[in-house]
């Protein structure tokens, strides 16, 4: 068959071991899945109550349009419908901008390491992808602008970035949003936006109307906590709204996923919730951390990337064998490290009591 050539030696995603597979394989009666950045208080319980009455018709077509979510969500932001996006799942919108941007010749410039899929997309469509190394686990902002030439057509900043949840501060964005070439599409992915907490953070919205070539990503994934019903939207200038909307698959959501996103946006004191916990929880990895002086990246988001001083796959597997699945840094271009997403004080504080016990056994401190 006449495959693309990049397809050739290209890996499916690898997601973490199911929680039912790690129950088997070591014997355990409960798992703790620490590894892809749910939200560990689950979704708003309002959504909870909608589900169990719900009798929704799943016979017919979803809205490819999502007008209900399109409206509910361009009141929640202030800004016009048709500035808006939808995809399944954030990894739904990378796709999309991918494959409207991207081909053999041009090339797209990200961070390293930074969330994995805009450079899997890149490299199925046939892009030269241009990684820039973090600088003290930040964006390296002015090398990425001198990454970029008269044949780049995306940038990315995730913002907080993954796996380092570091954030680049609104002056420093600014600074490169105005420097940039306006012929680059420069993707702004806030998967983790609900969780930041530092007032040099600050909302991106105004940037799409006076940048046309800014595209913001968030999601219903984390801090929502729906990650399985797979909902993202993008927000752009509505030129690149229309450029975009034809790309995408014609029922990219589903009718139930379409309701309940509205549901629990409409419960922000959920959020507000979640994200002091997750505040009170992210202590509990910086005290561990530097009671053992080890390196932790100053995390803005809902995980904490930090030092084992030991193999992380070694750390990851015997951390698995005692019932939590966290991700190995190996895998995430940062050897030496595990993510961990922060989970309730009561998890954290097994996790942390878990951990010390393997670095003592791995012989990092007594
Ligand atoms: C989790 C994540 C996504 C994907 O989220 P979905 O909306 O579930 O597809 C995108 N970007 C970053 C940085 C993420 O961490």
């Amino acid at each position: 068959m006449k495959w693309k050539q990049q397809i050739f030696g290209m890996k499916a995603y690898q997601p973490g071991k199911p929680m039912e597979e790690v129950k088997k394989e070591f014997g355990l009666e409960e798992v703790v899945k620490l590894a892809s950045n749910e939200n560990p208080y689950g979704f708003s319980p309002k959504v909870k109550a909608f589900l169990n009455g719900d009798d929704t018709n799943h016979a017919i077509y979803p809205d490819g349009y999502a007008q209900n979510l399109r409206t509910a969500v361009a009141n929640h932001l202030n800004v016009a419908e048709k500035q808006l996006l939808f995809g399944n799942g954030s990894d739904d919108l990378i796709a999309i901008v991918t494959r409207a941007l991207l081909y053999p010749g041009v090339n797209t410039v990200m961070a390293t390491p930074s969330f994995s899929q805009y450079q899997h997309n890149a490299e199925i469509e046939g892009a030269e992808v241009r990684q820039v190394p973090l600088k003290d686990g930040k964006h390296d902002l002015d090398a990425m602008l001198a990454a970029i030439d008269e044949k780049t057509s995306i940038v990315w900043v995730c913002n907080p970035n993954n796996p380092t949840g570091t954030i680049v501060n609104d002056e420093e964005l600014q600074n490169f949003i105005e420097k940039v070439p306006s012929d680059v599409l420069i993707v702004l992915d806030e998967a983790y936006f609900e969780y930041v907490n530092s007032p040099e953070y600050k909302d991106t919205l105004h940037y799409v109307n006076e940048y046309p070539n800014v595209l913001i990503m968030r999601t219903f994934s984390k801090a929502y906590g729906l990650a399985s019903f797979r909902v993202g939207y993008a927000i752009g200038n509505e030129g690149i709204i229309a450029k975009l909307d034809p790309v995408r698959a014609p029922f990219n959501n589903t009718v139930l996923s379409h309701k309940v996103a509205i549901i629990a946006l409409q419960d922000q004191a959920f959020i507000e919730e979640c994200k002091t916990k997750n505040e009170e929880g992210k202590k509990q990895y910086s005290a561990f951390c530097e009671k053992h002086g080890l390196n932790i990246y100053p995390s803005q988001t809902n995980f904490v990337l930090f030092e084992v001083k030991a193999d992380s796959d070694v750390v990851f597997t015997e951390m698995m064998k005692r019932g939590f699945i966290i991700r190995s840094g190996n895998a995430l271009s940062s050897p030496g490290y595990i993510r961990v997403t922060i989970g309730t004080e009561e998890q954290n504080d097994k996790f942390l009591s878990l951990l010390e016990e393997v670095l003592i056994e791995q012989g990092v401190f007594a």
